[in-house]
């Protein structure tokens, strides 16, 4: 089984938690940019972090055989911070780097105007660069979160394929299916969405345009959960192919969607290592 985890923040994770996915199956993902949980006095500190997204962690994931990719951004909660608006100018030097692969996470955390001018600006830079972008739907207050990050993506003139929007749930999914863009969900271990409820959502609505990840980070959260969501998607009766469209065609799909998607390692030591089967109806 071969998984991708298209939102993971490693940074937060230890070399154990690398070893233990790349065990279960898990050889390819995806960074996202966010906040460090103490909050950030000063630009300098967005630089060192985004040098070690597409530099250190990538070269950390590689030492076991995981592929690293990022998305670059000015996360939600901190476009309050007057202090950190200046990211905004930094961002076009990162969204050219041959790692990058979308501009995220962006979207809202408490729907200030604050919030709205910097994810308005963030989707013009995702146009301008040619890249997807990754949006982060608040925790609270879902559903009308959801609408006015909807009614922002379509007013932005982007792509709805081109993006995807995140943290959904039984009372967004519906929301988001309509409006074309793709529909990713973080499996938690006490909150948001589990693997069972996960399996629901996937016999109800399909499998096309969904993304599954574990968005793990500092809080209680689990890396593996997108292995343990695939094991459910079995028993409940998908197919393997069905587990690989969900688990991997389509965030290669999605991220691909940059041009900068580079899996040939991976995907040539799967090949020497399962043989060429496992790649049948691959990316
Ligand atoms: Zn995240």
């Amino acid at each position: 089984m071969r998984i991708f985890d298209p939102h993971i923040h490693m940074t937060s994770r230890t070399t154990d938690d690398y070893e233990r996915m790349a065990a279960a199956g898990i050889t390819a993902i995806v960074e996202p940019a966010f906040w460090l949980g103490q909050p950030r006095s000063s630009v300098g500190s967005f630089t060192d972090y985004f040098d070690s997204l597409v530099g250190w962690e990538p070269f950390r994931a590689s030492q076991f055989g995981v592929r690293h990719h990022a998305t670059i951004a000015l996360n939600p909660k901190e476009a309050n911070d007057p202090r950190c608006r200046e990211v905004l100018a930094l961002l076009p030097r990162y969204l050219e780097k041959d790692g990058v692969v979308a501009v995220g996470e962006v979207g809202y955390d408490s729907m200030t105007p604050e919030e709205d001018e910097v994810f308005a600006a963030q989707l013009a830079l995702a146009i301008e660069h040619e890249l997807p972008a990754l949006v982060h739907t608040p925790h609270r207050d879902k559903a009308r979160g959801t609408e006015r990050t909807l009614a922002v993506v379509a007013e932005s003139g982007i792509d709805p394929g081109r993006v995807v929007v995140d943290h959904l749930n039984e009372v967004t999914v519906g929301l988001v299916r309509d409006s074309g863009c793709w529909l990713a969900f973080s499996i938690y271990p006490d909150t948001k969405m589990s693997p069972p409820r996960m399996v629901k959502i996937l016999q109800e609505y399909g499998l096309e345009r969904m993304l599954v990840n574990s968005a793990a980070d500092w809080g209680r959260s689990d890396p593996l959960l997108t292995r343990t969501t695939a094991d459910a998607m079995l028993a409940a009766g998908f197919s393997e192919d069905d587990v690989d469209l969900v688990l991997w065609r389509n965030p290669v799909e999605f991220y691909g969607q940059s041009g900068r998607l580079d899996l040939s390692d991976v995907e040539a030591k799967e090949a020497t290592f399962a043989g060429n089967s496992i790649l049948r109806g691959g990316s």
